[in-house]
């Protein structure tokens, strides 16, 4: 999952973004809107986490500017401000929900990974495939119901890989779910990440195997018992 996280105070921004990449989103983090808006031009992303005063703008009316290019984002408003009003706003503005600092970072975690489950209603919350089970709540991976010890970017693969089984997922695709803007220039980090999560699956006997379409990308694919 890719988030765009746009947030002037840069401690704010860095503690933020840290808690997230810990468990597993890719994070873009800008501190002004102007930056906010050639990121999401580069990468798709799958929600915004938007804080409301912004030195160039401020969130909701970023929210909007970012909705002319992708109608649906998913998009959490972070702010200061706590009246009612301004909630009602913020709401009001399309924001899927809003959060007043100061937060703890578990619940925006939460607060985030719901949003995401409502956008996606076709995004289940756990995949089962080839004996290997992928909890898209806790990250946990299991190989026929034994845990699967995956790093945290190995875990964002797999979920990406078992969301469309048997489909050929771009090289460019996956990069851009798993890494963000600054972890560009790891030119061989997903074939690096493919070939560790390969011997994973291997090694823990599930029936599942990662094909590599030359030039194209990847697919999972279930094994037979050969
Ligand atoms: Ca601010």
């Amino acid at each position: 999952m890719r988030v765009l996280l746009v947030e002037d105070n840069q401690a704010i921004c860095e503690m933020i973004a840290d808690h997230l990449r810990e468990r597993g989103f890719a994070v873009d983090a800008v501190g002004s809107g102007e930056q906010a808006l050639s990121a999401a031009r580069v990468a798709r992303i799958d929600a915004a986490v938007l804080d409301l005063g912004l030195p160039d703008t401020d969130g909701m009316r970023l929210l909007a500017s970012l909705r002319d290019h992708q109608p649906d984002l998913p998009a959490i408003i972070v702010t200061a401000r706590d009246g009612v009003d301004d909630r009602l706003r913020g709401l009001n503005s399309g924001a899927d929900d809003y959060i007043v600092k100061p937060f703890n970072l578990l619940e925006l975690e939460a607060r985030l990974r719901a949003v995401l489950r409502r956008a996606g209603s076709r995004r289940e919350t756990r995949y089962s495939l080839g004996g290997i089970t992928f909890d898209t709540v806790t990250r946990q991976a299991s190989a026929l119901g034994k845990p699967l010890d995956l790093t945290r970017r190995e875990a964002a693969l797999l979920e990406e890989l078992m969301r469309v089984p048997g489909q050929v997922i771009t090289k460019d695709r996956l990069e851009d779910r798993l890494y963000a803007l600054e972890d560009a220039g790891s030119a061989n980090a997903l074939e690096a990440a493919v070939s560790r999560l390969r011997r994973k699956l291997s090694g823990a006997q599930a029936r599942l195997a990662i094909e590599t379409k030359w030039g194209i990308g990847y697919r999972l694919v279930e094994s037979g018992d050969t």
